[in-house]
């Protein structure tokens, strides 16, 4: 079957009414309701498609999950999480929003930001380094965007470049919810949480945190983990623990083994030291990086961290 064939198989199916839960009809949005465009990607389960609203002509970009594959590979459970968990997180400018979820006889189909330019990854692949200025800006989203996911109760175990999208405006949207873990969240005045023991592994190798590798627990605290990596890649132009293989990264990561390159600047490499700490109880918090020197400058609100125009790459 040629894509073209394809896309249109998808935008002729779809089912537009529901019945809600007292039996009364609403109408859902289906695929007939969106005019499928370009290709953005493909994932091991799914390719994503620009797609326009018929109505309000809004954009977006539609993830299509093949039903059969997902349930041959054993992959409904991390669809059901990415789902639940872009649900729980609602409407936050730097997290991928979740706006309408459908399916037809052959697909699932998430409705989610567009984000047009891509992965941050790109942009280290093609820039190598970012400069301070960029770096603070980028990061201070990353961040952001994390201490808000936390505050929601959610952690996200994947953490890296490939998964921080970015919109039109340059301004970053994490994606790939798929195996993040869903917190009981205290109750007020209660201490939060660890309550994450026996995982499988998850995360990607060079991301991945110490505390996973060894008694397989993950915290929030995980995921500044990553952020601490992802600080050290845009300013180094690669990850702080790299090797030939996993095993090997996984060594390093247990013996703290990196080092940085002499150009990097002084108080992102005090910040990267207080991130990259092996014990998690002794690592810096999301509040304490905010106001770390590397940030200074930088207001954390809505205004400060996400109305600002993204400086020149360069
Ligand atoms: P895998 O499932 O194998 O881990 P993945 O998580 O990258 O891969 P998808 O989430 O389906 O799989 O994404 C496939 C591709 O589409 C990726 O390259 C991603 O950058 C791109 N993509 C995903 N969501 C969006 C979006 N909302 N806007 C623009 N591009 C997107």
């Amino acid at each position: 079957q040629t894509k073209k064939s394809r896309e249109e198989d998808w935008a002729e199916r779809g089912a537009a009414v529901m019945k809600s839960a007292d039996g009364a009809r609403i109408i859902k949005k289906g695929v007939k309701d969106f005019q499928f465009g370009r290709t953005l990607g493909e994932g091991s389960y799914s390719t994503v498609m620009a797609a326009t609203d018929r109505t309000t002509l809004k954009e977006y970009a539609i993830k299509v999950l093949d039903k059969r594959h997902i349930i041959k590979e054993k992959k409904v459970k991390y669809v059901n999480i990415e789902k639940n968990t872009l649900n729980r997180l609602g409407d936050h400018p730097g997290i991928l929003r979740l706006f309408y979820t459908f399916q037809d006889e052959r697909s699932l189909y998430f409705v989610l930001d567009l984000a047009s330019n891509g992965e941050l990854l790109g942009f280290i692949k093609k820039l190598g380094t970012f400069d301070e200025e960029c770096t603070r800006y980028y990061a201070a989203q990353v961040l952001d965007a994390v201490d808000y996911m936390h505050s929601r109760g959610v952690i996200h175990r994947d953490l890296k470049p490939e998964n921080v999208l970015l919109d039109d405006k340059m301004r970053i949207k994490i994606a790939d919810f798929g195996t993040a873990k869903i917190l009981d969240l205290p109750k007020p005045g209660e201490e939060g949480e660890i309550d994450d023991r026996a995982n499988s592994f998850v995360g990607t190798a060079e991301y991945v945190s110490p505390e996973l590798l060894s008694d397989k627990s993950t915290c929030r605290s995980s995921d500044l983990w990553a952020f601490g990596c992802i600080l050290y890649q845009l300013l180094a132009g690669r990850p702080p623990f790299k090797a030939s293989n996993e095993y090997q990264i996984f060594q390093k990561i247990v013996k703290l083994e990196y080092s940085f390159p002499p150009s990097f600047p002084v108080d992102a490499r005090d910040l990267v030291e207080r991130c990259l700490v092996l014990d998690p109880s002794k690592r810096i918090r999301a509040d304490e990086i905010k106001s770390h020197p590397f940030f200074e400058g930088v207001e954390w609100t809505r205004e400060g961290v996400w109305k600002r125009k993204a400086p020149r790459l360069k």
